[in-house]
């Protein structure tokens, strides 16, 4: 006899219930784990303000566990194991099969290496939800061409900013302007490592400021100069900033972009012809990302868990998504799940 799957399910806008489900059953191919902490990502809020996946969904699919049942055929996998989910395989928590906000998950066609990662002990339940947020940063650094002597922009400070920062510290890229408009999540880029912060609000104009720790370099065309900004990672989501970031960078700057943006923009495409810009965008990851962050923070060279400024119970979700929500308050919320 099955017992109750406390779960977070989403009903619909701004409507998040805790329920009690059935316990997910065993299947050959499977493994369930009982869910230690799941983190409120920037995509569940998406999900929060306006739908996008059908009514009834469980999410979170940044999340931890330990192994209670591990299906006949799975391999090299044992029920006591900790681990974390890449949830790209099976849209887990992302609408597409039940995410972390529960009790205990069931993860099908369970693969070590590729949809479950072993973690060591050592990294702990909020280190361990943080691992899927980190991989997002990191994914993003591993496809864009860097060296020690890039001068970096991380646009916008929320979770995925912060934890581009300090991917791109452990990788010894140490020219880091940090840009946002909350002095707290500033405050934080430095903590993670960030050499200068700047706040748009209070501290004047941008470029003179990049001009300033970095220097300037010619434009192609004669046209002037420009800030010495080689690279920029954008992480506001605000269309506005993305088209400035384009204008800011220096000639044959890199520009990868990880945000998600609810606006239109209009901008110049000249600007990034006249400059040889490269542009692309970074979404999810790969599985070697997935690897080299458990180990970034196995090794300690990486701790994101600064940026984590609330916790909550399962059985409070609703009002964890409604701190998560609030920007002002909240940077990252981690939901303890047993
Ligand atoms: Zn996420």
């Amino acid at each position: 006899m099955k017992g109750k799957n406390t779960s977070g399910v989403f009903q619909g806008i701004h409507d998040i219930r805790v329920e009690e489900r059935e316990q997910p059953t065993i299947t050959n191919d499977s493994v369930i784990l009982n869910v230690e902490a799941t983190g409120i990502c920037g995509t569940d809020l998406h999900i929060y303000h306006e739908g996008l996946v059908p009514s009834g969904s469980v999410l979170g699919h940044e999340f931890c566990g330990e192994l209670v049942e591990v299906g006949a055929e799975v391999k090299d996998l044992k029920v006591g194991d900790r681990v974390v989910v890449n949830p790209m395989y099976n849209g887990v928590g992302l609408g597409l099969s039940p995410g972390g906000f529960a009790n205990q998950v069931r993860i099908v066609n369970a693969q070590l290496g590729k949809n479950i990662l072993k973690i060591p002990e050592s990294i702990t339940t909020d280190k361990g939800a943080l691992l899927e947020p980190l991989t997002v940063g990191l994914a993003a650094i591993n496809k864009t061409d860097m060296s020690a002597a890039d001068n970096v922009l991380v646009s916008g400070c929320g979770t995925i900013g912060l934890v581009t920062i300090a991917a791109l510290k452990s990788k010894g890229i140490e020219n880091i302007i940090a840009t946002d408009i909350s002095e707290k999540r500033l405050e934080l880029a430095k903590t993670l490592g960030a050499k200068y912060t700047f706040n748009p609000s209070t501290d004047g104009d941008l470029k003179d400021f990049i001009v300033k720790q970095y220097g300037e370099v010619n434009a192609l065309d004669y046209s002037g100069m420009l800030p010495n900004l080689t690279t920029v990672f954008e992480c506001t989501g605000v269309s506005a900033l993305f088209t400035q970031c384009l204008d800011l960078l220096a000639p044959d700057g890199k520009m990868t972009v990880l945000a998600i943006y609810s606006k239109e923009t209009t901008m110049n495409p000249n600007s990034v012809v006249y400059k040889r810009l490269n542009v692309q965008g970074s979404l999810f990851y790969t599985d070697e990302d997935f690897l080299e962050a458990i180990s970034l923070v196995e090794t300690g060279k990486v701790d994101v868990t600064p940026i984590i400024t609330h916790h909550f119970p399962l059985d409070e979700l609703p009002k964890a998504f409604e701190v998560q929500a609030d920007s002002g308050q909240s940077v990252k919320v981690v939901v303890t799940c047993n």
